[in-house]
């Protein structure tokens, strides 16, 4: 068993590829397609985690009993395509039931853990399902539990993987799991060291098949999503979007970081430790091909200097102004202890004597940065300096290779956004993207634009 299952591919299947009885069917197919798919990992069906959050913030009894209706309207819809299966219908009518006594207690107090115990009914309920389609194509599938190998930190909301635990414990329970099975599991949701429910971020899935691949030394990750392949940019701001082919682990993480929605940012670390490929590509249209994210020297093409345009939304933009510090030490010293002890990760930073601008990152969870500005940090930095917060901005990241030595570099990026303003832009500390601080306003109109003069 051990030998076969270190030759597997695991594959990851995202919320629009299991919305519905037609999608799962598809993405089914391509599992059953592929008799080295071994594991499965299963986003919940579109639409579901953003209910289950909206119930985990606590709502009056009507909009909960409509939340909770459209939820089981979507599960019932697959569930009513399938064989009359009493079993399958308890289990789903038992999720649906937790889910209105979860939510009826989210109304009364809300808390993080309470939150991720509910919204992992996403997953636990679409992987039920998904096992069901995959026996209707006469494939033996098995639904697994992943909360009993993805053990993770107790930061609900944002855990924590812990990587050696995962490793071992999937040692213990799947690799004893027999051959003959595709194991068919959920993404996002892991559990901490007593059992609680935790989640990964939101789009944590892809993180989930990574963390798998490496913990059971895949040959492959694949995530199936509703495009085929990794773009230029996103195809659903940009028609003209070009399907790219290969791409390095680096560029393709610097994409991830900086808001190509399609792999979620931490998805390739364990892919990159590991030299595990990860191909991506479309479980409606298979047949489009995709695109392989591998190492630089498994790439066959020459790097090119700009490879895409990448945007993050809702950016908040924090800058301080020293009080008295010209030409005293330890302003910036002070600033990021300030920043460090209310939890705050510092995204993009731009200095000058005695000021400071900063993004605050927000990736992977469902918070916005002015959310995470809490009242005593304010405070403790005003002692310090003015503070400025401004919203409304999103950060638009050129991604490309040996930025920094190439001449002329910015007279073609800064030519083609003569119509902008600019509020804050990043170069330097990295020879992959140049980053720009934009209004939200703008910034779609940006990306065209760039896209455009760099790649059309
Ligand atoms: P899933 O639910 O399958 O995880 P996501 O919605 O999280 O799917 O990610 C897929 C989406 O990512 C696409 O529909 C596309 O709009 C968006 N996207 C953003 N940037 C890119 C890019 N550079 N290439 C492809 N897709 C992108
Ligand atoms: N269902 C979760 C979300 O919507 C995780 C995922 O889809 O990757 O964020
Ligand atoms: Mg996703």
């Amino acid at each position: 068993m051990s030998n076969q299952i270190q030759q597997c591919i695991i594959a990851k299947f995202g919320g629009t590829s299991v919305a519905d009885y037609q999608a799962m069917y598809n993405s089914a197919k391509i599992v059953a397609n592929n008799p080295n798919v071994k594991v499965v990992v299963l986003s919940a069906s579109a639409g579901i985690t953003n209910l289950l959050v909206a119930l985990a913030e606590g709502r009056d009894s009507e909009i909960r009993k409509q939340h909770i209706a459209k939820i089981q309207a979507i599960q019932y819809n697959i569930l009513e395509q399938l064989p009359e299966n009493p079993i399958l219908r308890e289990v789903i009518d038992q999720a649906i039931s937790n889910i209105s006594s979860l939510s009826e207690a989210a109304s009364l107090a809300t808390s993080p853990a309470l939150t991720d115990e509910l919204v992992s009914y996403g997953e636990l309920m679409s992987s039920r399902l998904f096992v069901e389609v995959l026996k209707q194509l006469d494939k033996h599938a098995i639904w697994f539990d992943v909360r009993k190998v993805m053990r993770t930190d107790n930061k609900f909301g944002k855990a924590t993987p812990k990587i050696e635990e995962i490793k071992q414990l999937c040692c213990a329970h799947i690799k004893s799991l027999n051959i003959e099975n595709i194991i068919v599991t959920q993404g996002f949701i892991g559990s901490e060291s007593s059992g609680k429910t935790t989640t990964l971020g939101r789009g944590g899935s892809d993180y989930t098949a990574a963390l798998l691949g490496e913990a059971l030394n895949a040959t492959q990750i694949d995530i199936w999503t509703d495009v085929a392949g990794i773009y230029t940019t996103d195809p659903r701001i940009v028609q003209n979007a070009k399907k790219i082919d290969e791409i390095t682990f680096a560029e393709a993480t610097e994409m991830a970081t900086f808001g190509a929605k399609v792999l979620h940012p931490a998805t390739l670390v364990p892919a990159v430790r590991s030299n595990i490929p990860v191909f991506v590509g479309s479980s409606k249209a298979p047949d489009k091909g995709g695109t392989i994210v591998y190492n630089t020297n498994s790439i066959r093409s020459e790097l090119p200097l700009f490879r895409a345009v990448a945007l993050r939304r809702r950016q908040t933009l924090l800058t301080l102004n020293s009080l008295n510090m010209l030409h005293a030490q330890g302003f910036l010293a002070n600033v990021f202890a300030i920043l460090a002890k209310h939890n705050i990760s510092v995204d993009l930073v731009t200095t000058s004597e005695v000021s400071v601008a900063l993004t605050i990152d927000t990736t992977g969870t469902s918070t916005d940065g002015n959310s995470l500005l809490t009242k005593p940090l304010l405070d403790e930095l005003s002692t310090l300096c003015c503070v400025d917060i401004q919203e409304d901005l999103d950060l638009v990241a050129i991604i490309g290779n040996n930025l920094t030595t190439f001449k002329g570099m910015a007279k073609k990026v800064f030519a083609s956004l003569e119509e902008y303003t600019i509020r804050l832009s990043c170069f330097g500390a990295s020879t992959h993207n140049i980053c720009f601080l934009v209004k939200s306003s703008d910034s779609e109109s940006i990306v065209k634009v760039l896209h455009q003069s760099l790649f059309e």
